[in-house]
C-alpha cells in the first residue's frame, strides 16, 4: 500500500483549525480534508427533514436515504449532500449545533470515519477534526491539538460569521453555541473532542495565524515527533 502523509489537527471549536489546516495542506501542496463538514451535512439533512437527532434509529434510517460525497475542486473541498454542494448551507449557527448534536451518535460516527479513512488512504491530507488523533487515524505521522481561550474562539467565530454575510448573531450566541459544543463534544461516548497522548499541544491564544503556522511548519520541519 501507498504510504501516505496524514496530519491530524484536532481542538475546540473556534480554535482556528480550519484556517491552520488550510495554510499548512497549501504550504505543503497536499489537500486539506475538513472534516466537520460531514458532520455538519448530516446536521443539515436532519433538520432540513424534522428528523429526531437523537435517535439511532431514525438516525440510520436518514442515513440509509442519504448520499455524502466530498469532491476537491482546485484543492478546494466541496461537499456534496444527495447531489447538491452544501458548502456554504453548512455554515449557519443552527447547522453547527445540528452537527454536534448528531456527531454523538454512533451511527452517524461510523458512517463518516469510514469516509473519513477512504479518503486519507488514497492521498497526502491535512484533517482538521475532533478525533482524527485518537479514534480515525491514530497512526497519523503528526498531531496537533489547537486550543484557545473560550472567549478569544468566540470572537473569531463570530468574525468567520460576519464575513461569510451574517449580521445578526451576537458574540453572546456564538460563546453559548461554543460552550454548548464543546461540552457535548467532549462528554459523548464514542469518540470524544479529547487530545491524543502522542499529539503536541499547541495553545493560539494571543497569536496570530502566522505565528501558529510557524510552530507547526516548525515541528514538521524538523521532523519531530516521528
Ligand atoms: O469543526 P466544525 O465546527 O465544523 O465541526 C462541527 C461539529 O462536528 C463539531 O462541533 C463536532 O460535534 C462535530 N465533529 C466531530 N468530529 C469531527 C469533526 C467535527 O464530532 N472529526
Amino acid at each position: 500500500m501507498k504510504k501516505v502523509l496524514n496530519i491530524a489537527i484536532d481542538g475546540p471549536a473556534g480554535a482556528g483549525k480550519s484556517t491552520i489546516a488550510r495554510l499548512l495542506a497549501q504550504k505543503l501542496g497536499i489537500l486539506y480534508l475538513d472534516t466537520g463538514a460531514m458532520y455538519r451535512a448530516i446536521g443539515l439533512k436532519a433538520l432540513r427533514t424534522g428528523t429526531d437527532m437523537r435517535s439511532e434509529t431514525d438516525m440510520g434510517r436518514l442515513l440509509g436515504q442519504t448520499s455524502l460525497d466530498i469532491r476537491f475542486a482546485d484543492g478546494c473541498q466541496q461537499v456534496l449532500l444527495d447531489g447538491e454542494d452544501v458548502s456554504q448551507a453548512i455554515r449557519t449557527p443552527d447547522v453547527s449545533r445540528a452537527a454536534s448534536d448528531v456527531s454523538a451518535l454512533p451511527v452517524v460516527r461510523l458512517r463518516l470515519v469510514a469516509l473519513q479513512r477512504r479518503i486519507a488512504a488514497e492521498q497526502d491530507l491535512v484533517l482538521d477534526g475532533r478525533d482524527i488523533g485518537t479514534y480515525v487515524l491514530p497512526q497519523a505521522r503528526y498531531k496537533f491539538f489547537l486550543t484557545a481561550d473560550v472567549h478569544e474562539r468566540a470572537r473569531r467565530r463570530l468574525l468567520d460569521l460576519r464575513a461569510r454575510g451574517d449580521r445578526d448573531t451576537t458574540l453572546e450566541q456564538v460563546l453559548e453555541d461554543v460552550i454548548y459544543r464543546d461540552r457535548q463534544d467532549s462528554e459523548r461516548k464514542m469518540a470524544p473532542l479529547r487530545q491524543a497522548d502522542d499529539a503536541i499541544l499547541l495553545d493560539s491564544t494571543g497569536q496570530s495565524i502566522e505565528e501558529t503556522i510557524e510552530s507547526v511548519l516548525a515541528i514538521i520541519g524538523q521532523g519531530q515527533h516521528e
